[in-house]
């Protein structure tokens, strides 16, 4: 088999990929199916480090009229349920797993600590931060971004619904077109809706390649990390 691309990655889920067909919660063999996507990674030699949204569970900026920094703290507790039930789905695999929490929760996880981090790391157990970035008025795309820089991550692999960068909205647009390539700057002055703004800065910044592709369909993971993701390739190819 052809080698990885990269040797450090940060794979991005949202929390909507781990609720299934429900679109809500999570559904646990689809938390199967994706540790054992991960395990595939990790087998290569791959250090993998995840972040996980909680969409499937709570949105701030959608809390109903709810104060934002309360409503926002609610979100990042939210990525804790999903990075232990990622955890859980990976020990079930047999993958050494650590969760390194934004807030601190020793009980539960660790606290994030860099060094630490990145020692799990090259002793290939998969990091799973969770808490997001651990402020408010930020999004775990942000957060990363952030510990991707960090942990100095090779790329992001960016894990969506969709199966790359459109001009439009594919669901709602079937003449949809998608994007190869991009660059960080295509994204912010298109206003292209991949990860807000911050995101893309801090990735733009540090010269952090995003490969977006689509979750959905077998080993698509591993995919991305060969290079045959299919999807759209961001980073600063002016
Ligand atoms: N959140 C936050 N700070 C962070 C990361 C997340 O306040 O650094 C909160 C915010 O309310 C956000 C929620 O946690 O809406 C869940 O994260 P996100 O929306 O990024 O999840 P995803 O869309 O990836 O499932």
């Amino acid at each position: 088999m052809s080698e990885p691309k990269y040797k450090r990655v940060m794979l991005k889920l949202s929390g909507e990929s781990l609720a299934g067909k429900n679109g809500f919660g999570i559904d646990f063999t689809v938390a199967k199916r994706i540790a054992e996507e991960i395990k595939g990674l990790v087998d290569m030699g791959v250090e993998v480090g995840a972040v996980i949204g909680a969409g499937n569970i709570w949105r701030g900026r959608e809390g109903s009229g709810m104060d934002r920094v309360t409503a926002d703290n609610m979100g990042m507790l939210a990525t804790c349920i999903n990075a232990l039930a990622l955890q859980n789905s990976l020990e079930d695999l047999g993958i050494e797993t650590r969760v390194q929490s934004a807030i601190e929760m020793r009980e539960i996880a660790e606290p994030f600590i860099r060094r630490r981090a990145v020692r799990h790391l090259e002793k290939g157990r998969v990091v799973i931060f969770a808490a997001g970035s651990g402020n408010p008025y930020f999004t775990t795309d942000t957060a990363a971004a952030l510990r991707a820089a960090e942990i100095d991550a090779e790329c992001i692999l960016l894990a969506k619904k969709v199966d790359g960068v459109y001009d439009m909205d594919p669901n709602i647009y079937p003449e949809a077109v998608k994007f190869e390539q991009l660059t960080y700057r295509d994204v912010i002055e298109k206003d292209l809706k991949v990860m807000d703004i911050t995101a893309i800065t801090l990735c733009k910044d540090n010269e952090i390649p995003i490969i977006v592709f689509g979750l959905d369909g077998e080993g698509n993971i591993l995919k991305a990390i060969m290079g045959e993701a299919n999807g759209t390739i961001i980073d600063c190819n002016e």
